[in-house]
């Protein structure tokens, strides 16, 4: 095969992979994906055992105020790549999240997906949320963005994916698979990705002390972005 048409066919199996045709995941992102979208941030480089745990779709009445509750028991801090349309309905739970010494991201204003927008309407989107978020975090909604959104977005932002996703937004999860994928796959610097939403809330509440309180006792810290 051609380099070219070899970059075409992983190009289309990376979309079908967070496509949004067919309702599929992997918790743990493959390494190929990682290496062909190098320009993105899957996990970082760290000597030390320290955890980069992601909150996105906040901020969340209830679903938020656990998090942060339950955060502080750790002495962790995380980041939270918030929708810009629920930063504009809950400021004071947004300032909360930022008085309690956590990072936040871009998420876009109304949790616009990349694949099935105009360039033009994305970076609209992302400059509108940046109106009440300041970060030069961004993450894509869905993961989903295009390799020319790419192109243009890393120019002022550091785009975060992540090297674990929970998926706790996922009503049918098997929530003992997932722990046991946790184990086998978190890493000193990886990024994991938890939704402070009403859908991930019920998984949320089992996987995220589940987290915490294992990787706590390995004597792992928990740094925001
Ligand atoms: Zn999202």
């Amino acid at each position: 095969m051609e380099v070219k048409t070899k970059i075409k066919f992983a190009k289309f199996a990376y979309r079908i992979l967070f496509g949004t045709l067919v309702k599929f995941y992997t918790h743990h992102t493959p390494i190929w994906i990682m290496k062909m979208f190098p320009q993105l941030i899957w996990q970082k480089q760290v000597e030390e055992k320290i955890l980069y745990i992601t909150f996105d779709d906040g901020p969340c009445p209830e679903v938020t105020d656990y998090v942060l509750e339950l955060l502080n028991q750790y002495a962790a801090k995380a980041t939270f790549f918030c929708v810009g349309s629920n930063v504009i309905k809950y400021p004071e739970l947004y300032n909360t999240v930022l008085q309690n010494g956590h990072g936040v991201g871009n998420h876009t204003q109304q949790h616009t997906n990349g694949f099935l927008s105009k360039n033009k309407n994305y970076y609209d989107d992302i400059t509108t949320a940046a109106n009440s978020i300041n970060s030069k975090l961004f993450r894509p909604p869905y993961g989903k963005i295009k390799t020319s959104q790419i192109n243009y977005l890393k120019k002022y932002y550091n785009i975060v994916m992540w090297d674990f996703l929970t998926a706790d937004f996922d009503p049918d999860l098997d929530i003992e698979i997932c722990k046991k994928k946790m184990e086998k796959h978190i890493k000193p610097g990886s990024i994991i990705v938890f939704h402070d939403s009403i859908k991930a809330n019920h998984n949320l509440r089992i996987l995220l002390p589940y987290l915490l309180h294992k990787y706590h006792h390995l004597s792992y810290q928990f740094h925001s972005l």
